[in-house]
C-alpha cells in the first residue's frame, strides 16, 4: 500500500470500529457476579489466615518498626459505626437505647413512663456496638498494601531482597521467587490473593451499561505497528480495554475465564475466527527460512510442537500439549525476536503457577541455541534488520507499512532495544494488516447480513450471527481472512481457523 493507501485504510477501518463500540458485547451479569463473589470467598479466609502469621510478627518487633518508623503502617484506627466515636455518645449511647436522637429529659421521662419503669434507671448506656470505647486503634497488615509487604518480607522475616531499578520490590514475579525461602507460608497466600485480585478487579472493570452490554473503544491509528489499541473511554463509563483478557489464567482455572460473561445474543452464536501461527509463519518468510517453510507444506505441521521438541530433545510425537504451548509456543517467540536466556527464562517462570512450568537458565539457554541452530537463517534475517538499521533508520513492511525507528543504539547496537524491536516489527505489522483487511472486507461484503462484527482482539475477530446461519458466516468471515501476501519471492496464505459457541466466548469449540 502507498502512504496515501494505507491512510484511507485506516480511515475506512474507523467504521467497523465505531460499530464495535455501538454494539457492545452481551454480558452475563448474573455469572460475572458470582465469579466475583467465588473468588472474593476465596480471598477472605487467606486474609484472615495471613494476619494470624504477620500481626504476631508485628508485634513482636514493635521497637524494630518504630525505630524504622514504619509503625504507624500496621496501625490501624478505628471508629465505631454506632456512636461515631463520641465520647458522650460512646458512655451513654441513645442509639442503642432507641431514640432517634440525642433525648432531652422530657422525652426520657416519657420514655420511662410509656415503659412503665417507675425507679430510677439509667436509660442510656454505653454503647452497646463498641463496649463504650467509641473509638481507637488496632494492628492491620494489609496484603495490598506494597509498603507493609516489603517491611513483612524483608525486615520481619529477612528474605532475600528482590529489586527492581534499584528498589526494593514485591511484584508478582519476583514474590514467585521468594516461594523456596519463605518457611512461614506468607508468599503463597500473598500470590494467590493477588492473582485472585487481578481476576476481581478485571471482572470489575466489566461491568455492563444498563442495557447489559460493555464496550470498547477500538483505535485503528492507535499503534505504529497498525495494531489496534483498545480502551475505555471516558464519555462512556461502561467500557474498557478487551484486548487484554487473560488467557493463560482462564485455560487453567474456568473461575479465571472472564470471557465467559461474555454471551451471545438470544437466538444468536459467537463465531471467532484467528490467524494460525501467524507470526511465525511470516518470521519464517521473512527470514527465508527454506527448511521451516517447507515443513508447512505439510498441512498438519505444527511449528510449536516443532520448537518444544527441539526444547526438550525429543520427537515431535512425544510432546505433550503443555510443553507445546508453554514451552514451544514461548521458545518460538524468543528465538523469532532475540530474546535473551535469562528473560525467556524469567518469562516462563514468572507464569509456572499457571503452566506449572519452571525452566533453569541451563535449560533456556540450550533451547535457544539448539532452535536457531535448526534455524539459522534467524540470525541472518536479524542481521539484515541491522544493517537497514543502520543504513536508512526505517523499515517498511510487505504491506508498504514505513516506520522510522529513533531509538539510540546501545553498545555495539546487536540485539538492543531497538533491534529487537525492529525484528519484530514486521511480523507484527504484517499480521495486523492482514487482519484488518479481512474485517474490512468482511466489513463491506457480509456485515449486517451474515453476521456482525463484535471485536478485534490483535490475530483474532470475533463475530455474532443468528444460529442457523452459523455455517454461512463462519465460511464467509473465513474467506475474507484468508489473504495471500507477497513476502520476497514467495506468497505466503495465513490459514483461518474458527471456532464458535452459542453459551459464551469462554466456551468456543473448533
Ligand atoms: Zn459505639
Ligand atoms: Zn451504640
Amino acid at each position: 500500500m502507498t502512504p496515501d493507501e494505507l491512510q484511507k485504510f485506516e480511515l475506512a477501518l474507523a467504521q467497523p470500529c465505531m460499530a464495535i463500540t455501538a454494539r457492545g458485547l452481551r454480558i452475563d451479569e448474573e455469572r460475572r457476579l458470582s465469579m466475583i463473589a467465588v473468588l472474593e470467598a476465596e480471598i477472605a479466609p487467606l486474609h484472615d489466615e495471613l494476619q494470624g502469621i504477620v500481626l504476631p510478627l508485628v508485634a513482636e518487633n514493635e521497637a524494630k518498626l518504630k525505630k524504622l518508623k514504619k509503625w504507624h503502617l500496621f496501625v490501624e484506627k478505628w471508629c465505631c459505626s454506632c456512636c461515631r466515636g463520641g465520647v458522650k455518645k460512646a458512655a451513654a449511647c441513645w442509639s442503642c437505647a432507641g431514640f432517634e436522637k440525642s433525648p432531652t429529659k422530657k422525652m426520657i421521662g416519657e420514655y420511662l413512663k410509656a415503659e412503665g419503669i417507675w425507679y430510677a434507671t439509667d436509660v442510656l448506656l454505653p454503647c452497646l456496638k463498641c463496649g463504650g470505647q467509641g473509638k481507637g486503634s488496632k494492628l492491620l497488615y494489609k496484603p495490598s498494601s506494597d509498603d507493609q509487604t516489603k517491611i513483612v518480607l524483608y525486615d520481619l522475616c529477612r528474605l532475600p531482597k528482590r529489586m527492581l531499578k534499584k528498589k526494593l520490590t514485591v511484584a508478582e514475579d519476583k514474590l514467585k521467587t521468594l516461594v523456596a525461602f519463605d518457611k512461614r507460608g506468607i508468599v503463597p497466600k500473598l500470590l494467590k490473593i493477588t492473582k485472585h485480585a487481578t481476576i476481581v478487579s478485571i471482572l470489575e472493570r466489566m461491568k455492563p451499561g444498563p442495557d447489559g452490554r460493555l464496550r470498547t473503544f477500538l483505535n485503528p491509528a492507535g499503534t505504529e505497528t497498525g495494531r489496534f489499541s483498545s480502551a475505555g473511554g471516558f464519555l462512556e463509563p461502561f467500557s474498557t480495554n478487551l484486548q487484554n483478557l487473560p488467557k493463560r489464567e482462564a485455560a487453567k482455572d474456568p473461575k479465571y475465564d472472564v470471557r465467559r460473561c461474555v454471551i451471545p445474543d438470544e437466538g444468536c452464536v459467537l463465531i471467532e475466527a484467528d490467524l494460525g501461527q501467524a507470526e511465525a509463519r511470516v518470521t519464517a518468510y521473512l527470514a527465508n527460512d527454506e527448511p521451516l517453510i517447507r515443513r508447512w507444506e505439510h498441512a498438519s505441521f505444527d511449528v510449536h510442537k516443532w520448537m518444544a521438541s527441539i526444547a526438550f530433545e525429543k520427537e515431535m510425537s512425544e510432546v505433550t500439549k503443555g510443553e507445546r504451548e508453554y514451552i514451544g509456543k514461548t521458545v518460538s517467540h524468543a528465538a523469532n525476536y532475540g530474546t535473551g536466556a535469562k528473560t525467556y527464562m524469567q518469562a516462563v517462570n514468572s507464569e509456572s503457577d499457571v503452566t506449572g512450568f519452571t525452566i533453569s537458565l541451563a535449560f533456556a539457554e540450550r533451547a535457544l541455541a539448539s532452535v536457531h541452530r535448526a534455524r539459522p537463517a534467524l540470525k541472518k534475517w536479524w542481521r539484515r534488520v541491522d544493517a537497514a538499521l543502520r543504513s536508512q533508520g526505517t523499515l517498511t513492511t510487505v504491506w508498504g507499512r514505513k516506520r522510522t525507528f529513533f531509538g539510540r543504539r546501545q553498545g555495539d547496537g546487536w540485539l538492543d532495544h531497538t533491534h529487537k524491536e525492529a525484528i519484530a516489527f514486521e511480523p507484527q505489522s504484517a499480521v495486523a494488516d492482514v487482519l484488518n483487511m479481512g474485517l474490512l472486507a468482511y466489513w463491506d461484503r457480509f456485515d449486517g447480513r451474515l453476521g456482525t462484527i463484535m471485536l478485534q482482539i490483535h490475530d483474532a475477530v470475533l463475530i455474532q450471527t443468528e444460529t442457523p446461519k452459523r455455517a454461512m458466516a463462519a465460511q464467509a468471515l473465513k474467506s475474507c481472512l484468508t489473504i495471500p501476501m507477497k513476502i520476497g519471492e514467495r506468497e505466503l496464505t495465513i490459514p483461518v481457523d474458527v471456532s464458535w459457541s452459542e453459551r459464551s466466548w469462554g466456551e468456543m469449540e473448533e
